[in-house]
């Protein structure tokens, strides 16, 4: 028997119109039933992320009965179909053909719901689901295994990765996601097969990297990486059995460039260049500008903080006033408690004074009080912020009489 609380955890609309789509399907008498990650993810009671409908309609037949169907991947047999205002995948039931690039099959077969089964890639990921009888159906011992909480490839792990070689991080994937541990030969496998994964593209394994680091339980999908080996390839380093705990202490809602650095931190104890590690990393995982920018951000901010004591108030609060100092902060947090109450006690006490408050001169005021405009009106006025951050200056006049004092020194050096 399912799990009743159905409703109650996925959007019931995802649902009814997923069970539309299967009803009209069963009606032109095609045997159909909801598959894969919707299964997996009702049976652990979580809710779906989206419905795949698997059927043995052929293409044909599925765009004969949803006339607006539109193929997006014809020859693999999927078809897109809206149903209450969402989108569903709609795969004809195939076997796989052989997989030459280690990526794709180089052509399927259209065949039944155990072949269909049979062809993906945990079993796990295997199960079908009959909503109307409220069944499961399980050609690959998918039920055991969710029992069990393991990851297990169908059929023998050789042969499954080496068609598919990103199934290795999928793996690791769901075992950090579900909290399963990867069954032995499954794991044995991924060592084995590791290198090969270099034959991947980089895009596709920095999306799966991206998935894992941006889950809650991203310490132990980088635990596994590291452990089964396939760091070497995703980082193109030397293996490294550094325990990942930066990355596994974070809070759940860390970035993923809070992660990342948090991983290079783990990694590159006694590296001094970190940031050139970052760029490293960036054209490894492909990473987008904005998420390498922020991982150097976060990286110079957690330098920053670690020697906390011996900054200075201005610059204290310059560094606590910057965008990414609280994902800094969260790396020391999960690094030196000590540390990270220090510099709590600090900020509380900084809060006192205003982190950044609002300037008491701006660069009109400099050319009022006629200092010409220069490229030094800039440093001037950084200089006097600084001094206002430190408590020294309050007043518009303050400043403003700082600001000549310090133009004057400027044209005297
Ligand atoms: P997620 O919640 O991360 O989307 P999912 O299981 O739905 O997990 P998808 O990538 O959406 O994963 O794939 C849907 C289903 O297709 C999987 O459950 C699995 O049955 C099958 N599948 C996906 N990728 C592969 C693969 N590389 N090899 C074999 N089967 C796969
Ligand atoms: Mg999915």
């Amino acid at each position: 028997m399912l799990p009743n609380q159905m409703n109650d955890i996925c959007p019931i609309e995802a649902r009814e119109g997923a069970i539309a789509i299967l009803n009209t399907l069963r009606g032109e008498g095609f045997e159909t039933y909801f598959a894969g990650g919707c299964v997996r993810d009702r049976l652990l009671s979580k809710a779906p992320t989206e419905y795949d409908i698997a059927t043995a309609a052929r293409p044909d037949d599925i765009k004969t009965i949803f006339p607006k169907a539109k193929s997006v991947g014809e020859a693999f047999g999927v078809m897109l179909v809206r149903s209450h205002n969402n989108m569903y995948d709609i795969a004809t039931f195939r076997s796989d053909g052989p997989y030459s690039d280690h990526r794709h099959p180089d052509q399927v077969q259209f065949s039944d719901a155990q072949h269909d089964a049979a062809r993906r890639d945990f079993t796990i990921n295997g199960l079908f689901e009959d909503p109307i009888e409220e069944k499961i159906i399980d050609y690959v011992g998918g039920t055991a295994d969710m029992d069990d909480r393991i990851i297990r490839a169908i059929g023998d792990p050789i042969k499954r990765i080496e068609e598919d070689h990103l199934r290795m991080l999928r793996a690791i994937r769901f075992s950090a996601r579900f909290e399963f541990s990867i069954e032995s030969e499954t794991g044995n496998a991924i060592r084995e097969l590791s290198m090969e994964l270099a034959g991947v593209s980089r895009e596709r394994i920095g999306e799966e990297v991206k998935k894992m680091l941006t889950d809650p339980n991203r310490g132990v999908a980088a635990w596994e990486i590291q452990y089964l080996g396939l760091d070497r390839v995703i980082f193109a380093e030397e293996s490294c059995m550094n325990a990942p705990t930066r990355v596994g202490r974070l809070p759940c809602n860390a970035s993923y460039a809070t992660a990342l650095a948090s991983w290079i931190l783990d990694r590159h104890t006694s590296e001094t260049d970190l940031l050139s590690k970052a760029s490293h990393w960036r054209s490894q995982l492909l990473l987008s500008n904005k998420v390498h920018d922020e991982v150097c951000e976060i990286l110079s901010l957690h330098q920053k903080l670690f020697s906390w004591s011996t900054l200075g108030t201005a610059t204290q609060k310059r560094t606590v006033a910057s965008e990414h100092c609280m994902s800094a902060l969260a790396i020391i947090q999960a690094e030196d408690r000590p540390l990270f109450v220090h510099i709590h006690r600090g900020i509380s006490l900084l809060e006192r004074t205003g982190i950044s408050p609002e300037r008491l001169i701006d660069g009109n005021d400099l050319l009022k009080s006629g200092i010409p405009p220069s490229p030094t009106i800039g440093d001037v006025l950084e200089t006097v912020y600084d001094a206002q951050l430190e408590g020294s200056i309050n007043t518009y006049e303050d400043a403003i009489s700082l600001a000549l004092a310090i133009y004057r020194e400027f044209q005297d050096s």
